[in-house]
Order: structure tokens, then sequence, then C-alpha cells
């Protein structure tokens, strides 16, 4: 796959080792990306949001991944805005917007640009994949485009967001989780509120989809 590790190289020269705000939520993608920036030596902070009041899988995966590569890791509580969601998400895998939380990357994305701005980092680093652009949308490439220009046009050009795997699969992440042994046992996926991946819903059966066959997810 060398022609796609060409591609990944010069997305991520656009970094330019500028300080960067990762957005890590303690899933597969964010992790990857984080190990692929440490292993550039960027100089980086994680920000973790949470909005799920009584979940705390995420934050606990986002802690132990900032933990292990010894990166400050910015708690940030939305509650106060997606607190009341339903705890339980229905499982109908015809229908991905079933999982849709309205405009909740929306809202990351303004949070972490300002988080950035103010701690003078150049560039908020999103994990997006071509897989979550195809889900939903406001992980669509429209949407990351026009968020891009809204950050450059709202920060005076100060801040950048970039998608450094916006054109790459989530097996294609794994891939590159193996090359540089991530600890992917240290991420979660599960949507659900149990302690444990639930192994239904749609965070858990795409993980295990993608890491049993490490090929096209769906
Ligand atoms: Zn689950």
């Amino acid at each position: 796959m060398l022609g796609r590790e060409i591609i990944l190289g010069s997305i991520f020269e656009k970094i330019e080792n500028k300080p960067g705000l990762l957005m890590l939520s303690g899933g597969i993608v964010s992790a990857v990306m984080l190990a692929c920036l440490k292993d550039m030596k960027t100089e980086l902070q994680a920000v973790f949001f949470g909005y799920r009041s009584s979940k705390n899988m995420d934050r606990r995966s986002a802690e132990r991944l900032a933990n292990y590569y010894g990166v400050d890791l910015k708690i940030v509580d939305l509650n106060g805005v997606y607190g009341s969601m339903p705890i339980e998400y229905p499982v109908k895998f015809e229908k991905f917007n079933d999982y849709y939380i309205p405009f909740l990357n929306g809202v990351m994305v303004s949070v972490a640009v300002a988080c950035a701005y103010y701690s003078r980092r150049r560039n908020v680093i999103w994990g997006l994949t071509s897989n979550s652009s195809a889900y939903y949308s406001d992980c669509s490439v429209n949407f990351f485009k026009s968020q891009s220009k809204t950050v450059y046009y709202g920060t005076n050009s100060n801040v950048r967001l970039i998608a450094p795997f916006l054109e790459v699969s989530k097996a294609e992440v794994v891939r590159k989780a193996k090359k540089l042994n991530v600890p992917l046992e240290l991420t979660q996926s599960c949507f659900s509120n149990f302690e444990g991946p639930c192994g239904k819903c749609f965070g858990c059966i795409e993980r295990e989809h993608v890491l049993k066959f490490n090929g096209n997810v769906f």
C-alpha cells in the first residue's frame, strides 16, 4: 500500500509540526491518530467530550490512551446540551441515522477550536474516516469542508481544522494501528450504557467487523 502511505504522508505534512489539539473520543480511530501524531513528535494536547451523563467507558478509554502516550487530556462536559438524550440506542442497522446525535460533531468542533485558539494551538485534528462520513451527516465531506471554512474565517486563519483520515477507511486505520503497535485494547466503541461492550450496537458490530476481517466495513 505504498500509494496510500504517500497520500497519508502528504496529509500529515499539513500539520507542519505546529502545536495541535486532538479530539480524542476513546475509539480506535482517534487512538491511531494519536499514535501517528506522537510518531511525528507533534506537540499535542487532547480533548475529550462527555455527552452521555451516565456513561464513562469512553472517558476511561480516552484517559488511558492519553496516559499511555503521555499527552495532557482536557475534559469538556457537554451534558448540559446532550445529557437528557436516550441512554439505550435502538439497533436497526438499515437505519444508521438512528444513532445520530443532533449536530454533535458541530458542537465538538466549535468547542475544540475555541480551546485551540486560547491555547495558541494551530491545528484541531479530527479523526474522521471515509466510513464515518458515509453514515452521519455531521461527518460528511461537505460538512467537514464547510466547517474548515468556518474555522478559517472565524479565527482569522489562526486555527485550522484537519482530518488526515478523511479519505481513509477504518480497515486501513486498523492496519496502521498494527504498524504502530497501538494498544487497541485500551479503546472502546460501544454506544450503550453498559460497563463492557454490549455486542449489539452499531459501534460494537462495526468494531468486531473491522478488527476481525480487517477489510471493507459493510
Ligand atoms: Zn455496544
